[in-house]
């Protein structure tokens, strides 16, 4: 079997999704690159519940390679990514504080500065039927200028990464964002972090301060 190892890791990744809570059973779906072909979840099967072999292969111009079931409704989606970025894995869920921000924001407000491990400021991609060219294309549009992350106007998030073990953190990174937001503007109006805090993020991170170290003669 082609991407045995692949597919194999996606049902694995289907598995975690489910028990983070994160999947409610066929909704999601998720994908890994390897050169010009792509191992994708199948449509409509529990995320759980799938073998390596449901999974099928398709190559980046999204011709069924390998495998027996339907690729995933969304792998257009995953396929624009894919030419948009230098992702190798992509996840798509409809987690539920990802879909709350989704049906109600034009995009994550920035209340904590780890959204910048997403690349930035998350966006809502506009509203499209799910699995149409259109929905790709926005989606891909609200992941320009190097972004790992989008929500899906009244739909869920997209997270990508460098493999799946880093598109599924981002994914959960994603909805614990969203799930802080929330839950923020529950009990008051959440203060937002202004591009210039962000910056001093940024700053603070590609120039660690270096710890003091104690004198030779003090150990
Ligand atoms: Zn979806």
């Amino acid at each position: 079997m082609i991407l045995g190892r692949e597919r194999a890791a996606l049902c694995e990744t289907g598995r975690r999704l489910a028990a983070a809570g994160m999947v409610v059973g066929a909704a999601g779906n998720v994908s890994v690159r390897v050169g010009d072909l792509v191992a994708v979840t199948p449509g409509g099967v529990m995320l759980d519940r799938m073998a390596p072999g449901d999974c099928p292969v398709v190559d980046v111009e999204g011709h069924l390679v390998d495998g027996e079931r339907a690729p995933s409704s969304e792998t257009p989606m995953h396929l624009a990514l894919y030419a948009e970025t230098d992702a190798a894995a992509i996840v798509h869920t409809h987690s539920t504080y990802g879909t709350v921000v989704a049906t109600t924001m034009d995009e994550l407000p920035p209340v904590h500065y780890n959204t910048l491990l997403l690349g930035g400021v998350v966006k809502v991609a506009e509203y499209a039927t799910y699995g149409t060219p259109e929905l790709a294309a926005s989606v891909r549009a609200a992941m320009a200028g190097g972004m790992r992350a989008a929500l899906l106007a009244n739909h869920g998030g997209v997270t990508v990464g460098r493999d799946l073990e880093e598109a599924f953190e981002h994914a959960r990174l994603l909805e614990w964002l969203c799930g802080v937001y929330v839950r923020a503007k529950t009990i008051g109006e959440p203060r937002v972090l202004s591009e210039e805090q962000l910056a001093r993020v940024v700053e603070r991170a590609l120039n660690p301060p270096a710890w003091p170290r104690r004198a030779a003669e003090d150990v």
